[in-house]
C-alpha cells in the first residue's frame, strides 16, 4: 500500500538524517573507522571509480547533463562535475546533502555545479542525458523497485545507470552489513535484488544493457548496469 512506501522511505530517510548520516558519513570519507567500514568504504570507491573510467574513456563528458539520484555525500557528483559534465544531484536525507554541499565546496571552485537538492528521487522531474542511481535500491524492496526504476527511466534521455546489491546472499554478509542499514530488523532491511528482475524492468522501459561492472569486497557487493536506449542494432546482412 502506498502508506507501507512511505513509511518505508520515512525510516530511510530518518536513519540517513541520524544514525546512518553519521556512519556513511565516515564510511565515504577519509578518516579512521573499522574494518569492516573501511573495506565497504573501498568497494564502494570502487563501483564509482569503474564508473567514472566508463565515461571518461566515451572522451564526451563535458556539457552532458547526469542526474545522481540518491547522491549521498556527492562522492560520485563531485567527480562528474569536476570532469566537466553539468551535475543535477539530490538525496532524500537533508544531512547527506548538506554533508555533500560542504565537500563539493571544499574541492570545486564554482559552487553551481553540482546543483543539489534534498528530494525522494521519485519525486524528480526534468530530463537528462544520463540518470545515475548507485548503492539506493539496497533501499528498495522488490514490490516498489519497478515504479522506482520506471519514473528513473521517465527523466533519462539516453541512458540510465544503476548499481544493487545482486541476490547471491550469504548470512555472514547480511549480519554484518544489515548493522549499517535502518529498521527494527537489522537484517531485513537490506534488500538484495535479482539481476534478471532489473534487467527485465529495463528491458520493458526500452532499454539495452550495454556495460556491466561486479565489485565485490569481504563485506561490500555491488552490481552495476549501464543501460542506453534502444534493441542492439542488428548486424548489418551481406
Ligand atoms: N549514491 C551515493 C553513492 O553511491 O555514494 C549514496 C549511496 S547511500 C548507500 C544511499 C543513499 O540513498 C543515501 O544517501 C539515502 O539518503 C539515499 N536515498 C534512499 N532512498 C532515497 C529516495 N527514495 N530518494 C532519494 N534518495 C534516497
Amino acid at each position: 500500500s502506498p502508506e507501507l512506501a512511505n513509511d518505508d522511505k520515512t525510516i530511510v530517510q530518518n536513519y540517513f538524517n541520524s544514525t546512518g548520516f553519521d556512519r556513511w558519513r565516515r564510511i565515504y570519507g577519509d578518516g579512521e573507522v573499522n574494518s569492516v567500514q573501511l573495506d565497504i568504504r573501498r568497494g564502494h570507491q570502487q563501483t564509482v571509480d569503474t564508473l567514472l573510467d566508463w565515461l571518461k574513456a566515451d572522451n564526451n563528458l563535458k556539457d552532458m547533463t547526469f542526474c545522481d539520484a540518491g547522491c549521498g555525500v556527492g562522492s560520485l557528483s563531485i567527480p562528474l562535475a569536476e570532469a566537466g559534465a553539468k551535475v543535477f544531484s539530490s538525496d532524500i536525507s537533508e544531512k547527506m546533502v548538506e554533508e555533500a554541499q560542504k565537500r563539493a565546496k571544499e574541492t570545486l571552485n564554482n559552487s553551481d555545479n553540482p546543483v543539489f537538492i534534498v528530494q525522494d528521487l521519485e519525486k524528480l522531474s526534468g530530463s537528462y542525458h544520463t540518470v545515475v542511481c548507485l548503492d539506493v535500491l539496497i533501499h528498495y524492496p522488490t514490490d516498489k523497485i519497478a515504479t522506482m526504476i520506471k519514473h528513473l527511466s521517465s527523466l533519462a534521455e539516453s541512458r540510465l545507470i544503476f548499481s544493487f546489491a545482486p541476490k547471491k546472499p550469504c548470512l555472514v554478509l547480511l549480519k554484518k552489513v544489515g548493522e549499517l542499514f535502518p529498521g527494527p530488523s537489522k537484517t531485513t532491511r537490506a534488500y538484495l535484488h535479482r539481476q534478471v528482475d532489473i534487467v527485465k524492468i529495463l528491458e520493458e522501459e526500452g532499454w539495452t544493457v550495454e556495460r556491466k561492472a561486479m565489485t565485490s569486497t569481504r563485506f561490500y557487493f555491488s552490481q552495476m548496469l549501464e543501460a542506453v536506449k534502444g534493441v542492439p542494432a542488428a548486424e548489418p546482412e551481406a
